[in-house]
This record gives C-alpha cells, structure tokens and sequence, in this order.
C-alpha cells in the first residue's frame, strides 16, 4: 500500500523502473510509523506485476500479485527481526545471500526486503556485504530503517539512499480523518510526533490517553508533588515493556531539549511544556546514566522479579536526574 504522501517518491521510483536506473540495493529511510515497509513491499510487488494499471501500481490480480498477497512468491523474501535478540542475526542473512545467488522462477526481479536493517548485527552485516557487493543480476535489495545512522557506513555506501520525510501535517490529517471522521484527530496527532500511523495506533489501542497520563504523573513526581510508591501501585499492573518505552521517549527528549531550546523533532511534542520545565534543573551526566539504565531495564523488562520493584527503581533513578535530588 502506498500512501498519499509518498506520491512524489512512488513517482521516482517508477521512473527509475521504467528507466532501469533503479540501483540494486536501495536504503529506505526516515522516521517511524510514516508508511516506509508499506511503500516498500507495494513497490516489490510492483516490480513482478506483470500487467500494472495506469496508475503504475500493481493490479493485485496477475499471478505474480497474488502469490506475492499470499507472501509465496518464490522470487521475493522479507527478512525480519528475531524477536527473541531483538537482532536481524547472521543465518537469516545467510539464506537470503544463498537466495539470490539461485536463479529467478518467473519474476523479472529478485526482489529482497530487510526490515529494520539497523538491527542487523555486526556478523549479519558484514555477510550483506559480500552481495551488496557482488549483487546478482536483476536483483533489488531494499533496506528499511529508522535509524539508518547505526548502519554500517560500508553498508550505507553500498546504497542508493532514499529519504523520506514525515508528511505534512495537513496531508497526515486528512488521510486520517478519511480513515475515521469521529476521531479528535487534531488532538492525537501532536502525542504521536505528527506520524500518521502512530497516531491511528495511539487511538486504536487507546495508549494515547494512557500515556498522557503517565507523563502526568511523571511531570508531578519531577516535581515532587507525587511520590514513587503511589505512582508505581496505580502502574504495578501494566506492560513493562510499554512504560520504559515511554520513559526512553521522555528521556531522549528531554536530551534534546537540553541541546537546543526548540527542537524539531521530539517523540512527544505534546509535553514540550513539560519537559521544558525540566531543562534547568537537570544534570545532563544524570540524564546519560539514567538513558543507559533504561537500555538495560528494557533488557529485564519482560521477565522482572518484582513488577513493582521494577517500576519504583525506574522512577527512583528518574528523580535521580535532577541536579538536586529530592
Ligand atoms: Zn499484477
């Protein structure tokens, strides 16, 4: 599926089709939850169409569509993250190089999509090499990440690098309220740093509010106007995982703040006034220790002994950034 802001880049890319321009590894990038495996698996499937419609997307009904809707294709693979490592791992890369070293089925193309390619680690990055280098024959390898900075530069050398930006917030607004008029979603949109996607997850699972509702308690504990305990007993029964993702959010955002008095991109720029009652009052070698502590609760976070434990050292070390501890 593509969406209406990725015309101008659909465009490109089909040009660069039509021209046989397109480069044989191509590296997708941009922020979070704007649509760029969606536009990357349309454009896969678009590459093996063999009857694409005027617009010059697939038709969803030759052979190929349809055993590439059924995710049989013999000639396409999807390399996703193992969930277990949070890692792409090295055999994974391995098949996909054994892959494309075999000849076509009946696509034109090979066509190779690595989802997240940022976590790949350094074996399987270092095994993608060998094909970006040698890259066979009617074969196109798109990676797509968030955060293309940790990719290897070798890696990213190796690739024609295609940006994609966040929509505007008109173009975001009104592909959501196509989706769903009844829905503030003027008011969402903000909670989901102006990403689409996020903000249609936000209101689907109902996390927007819930949320809010932390950095609440969060800006009352800064400051001290609530106390750890209370604050962990109201969340002893919540996903874990979810609320260090909240508080890494905050915490990187808060480092940005502390860099630069109005920074453009925040993962939560509805609680810019929040954050910036902070800045002052914040050791900022504090703030790092508190950032790394939070990578390694995020390890623990799916197995911790005590939930609530858990939470109240979480919070403990969050007040522990400020320059006077309370
Ligand atoms: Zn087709």
């Amino acid at each position: 599926m593509m969406y209406p802001w990725q015309v101008e880049q659909w465009q490109q890319f089909t040009q660069y089709l039509s021209s046989q321009r397109l480069a044989h590894a191509n590296l997708i990038s941009g922020p979070a939850a704007i649509g760029k495996l969606e536009f990357c698996l349309a454009y896969m499937q678009r590459l093996n169409c063999t009857q694409p419609n005027k617009e010059n997307t697939a038709c969803g009904e030759c052979n190929d569509c349809r055993l590439f809707s059924a995710r049989t294709h013999p000639d396409v693979r999807m390399i996703n993250v193992d969930e277990e490592v949070e890692q792409i791992k090295i055999d994974d890369i391995r098949e996909l190089n054994k892959f494309m070293s075999l000849s076509r089925h009946i696509g034109t193309y090979k066509a190779v999509c690595i989802n997240q390619a940022d976590l790949m680690n350094i074996n399987a990055s270092n095994a993608l090499l060998k094909t970006l280098e040698e890259p066979p024959a009617n074969s196109i390898i798109f990676l797509v990440s968030h955060h293309a900075e940790s990719l290897l530069a070798t890696i990213k050398s190796r690739c024609q690098i295609w940006k994609f930006p966040l929509p505007s917030v008109k173009q975001a607004l009104d592909w959501l309220q196509q989706q769903d008029r009844s829905v503030d979603w003027k008011s969402l949109l903000p909670g989901a740093g102006n990403r689409p996607l996020l903000a249609m997850e936000l209101y689907e699972t109902g996390l927007g509010e819930e949320r809010l509702d932390y950095y609440r308690d969060i800006h009352q504990l800064m400051h001290c106007k609530e106390k750890v305990t209370k604050i962990s007993a109201k969340l002893q029964n919540e996903e874990l995982q979810k609320l260090v993702g909240w508080q890494q959010a905050w915490c990187a955002d808060l480092i940005r703040c502390h860099y630069k008095k109005e920074p453009v991109t925040l993962e939560n720029p509805d609680i810019r006034r929040s954050l910036h009652s902070l800045v002052g009052r914040v050791d900022l070698q504090s703030l790092y220790s508190f950032w790394d502590k939070l990578i390694e609760l995020r390890r623990f976070s799916s197995a911790p002994l005590n939930k609530r434990l858990f939470i109240e050292d979480m919070l403990v070390r969050c007040q522990e950034i400020l320059e006077q501890p309370v």
